[in-house]
């Protein structure tokens, strides 16, 4: 005997399957765009409630307060566990991008992630990819996000003016140079004394999201944290680099 919903959910399912993600495999009643075993076999970063963890490091800055930095999961280019995911930036998935920002809601409510945080940014896209897309994903996972911390999300505080170009083939000071300018604070009294989280999809060199994070801290006395879906496996080795870099 099964309740109405996974009745339901069962017809559903039959007339329409869905399927995993990753593995492709029919999901089961209960579970939701990944099957329990890609769902537990994901590379978690597993870096929220490390202070000092390689992200916060990565954020640390003199123009405001760091709050919590932490990603989902690691991200390796190409990578047939966890490509499938970013769907939602690539084949229009806003539903995925939705449930993501739950997923990364409710993981990290009992970690204390949340707390203070007074108001979400998600990473703006300029007005000529907003329009090519249709839809900014970082926003939709922020809503997400929302739906289940409550914090409410501000998307008119700052704006951005441009594309970056791919900053994959540059270094540092050619990224920092590169990401200069591209976003322009619009409404600093919306931010002012706030803590503000800061909601990116995927963090690969991290420049664009410090470059946020500066623009943000000039609405004066900000605290900022961050949180993204993925963060390349790059950053996994970082304490080394950093270590010979201290050297
Ligand atoms: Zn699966």
């Amino acid at each position: 005997m099964c309740t109405l919903p996974v009745f339901a959910r069962r017809v559903a399912d039959f007339l329409f399957p869905r399927v995993c993600l990753v593995c492709k495999q029919r999901l089961q009643v209960g579970e939701e765009y990944l099957c329990v075993s890609c769902l537990q076999s994901m590379p978690y970063t597993r870096l929220e409630g490390r202070r000092g963890n390689v992200l916060e490091r990565l954020f640390m800055s003199e123009d405001y307060e760091l709050g919590r930095a932490t990603a989902l999961y690691y991200y390796q280019t190409h990578s047939g566990r966890t490509q499938p995911i970013l769907s939602f930036k690539y084949r229009h998935r806003t539903d995925v991008a939705l449930w993501l920002g739950r997923v990364m809601a409710r993981q990290l409510a009992g970690s204390g992630f949340f707390e203070g945080v007074d108001v979400i940014v998600p990473v703006p896209l300029s007005s000529r990819r907003l329009f090519q897309r249709g839809y900014n994903q970082c926003e939709l996972l922020a809503k997400g996000i929302s739906g289940v911390t409550h914090i409410p999300v501000n998307t008119a505080a700052v704006v951005r003016r441009v594309d970056n170009a791919t900053q994959t083939h540059l270094d540092y000071l050619q990224r920092e140079a590169n990401v200069s300018g591209i976003f322009e604070l619009r409404r600093s009294r919306q931010l002012h004394g706030k803590h503000v989280l800061l909601v990116d999809d995927v963090i690969t060199t991290g420049s664009t999201l410090r470059q946020l994070a500066k623009v943000v801290a000039a609405a004066g006395d900000v605290t900022v944290s961050v949180l993204a879906v993925a963060l390349s496996t790059f950053h996994k080795h970082r304490p080394e680099i950093d270590a010979e870099e201290s050297t």
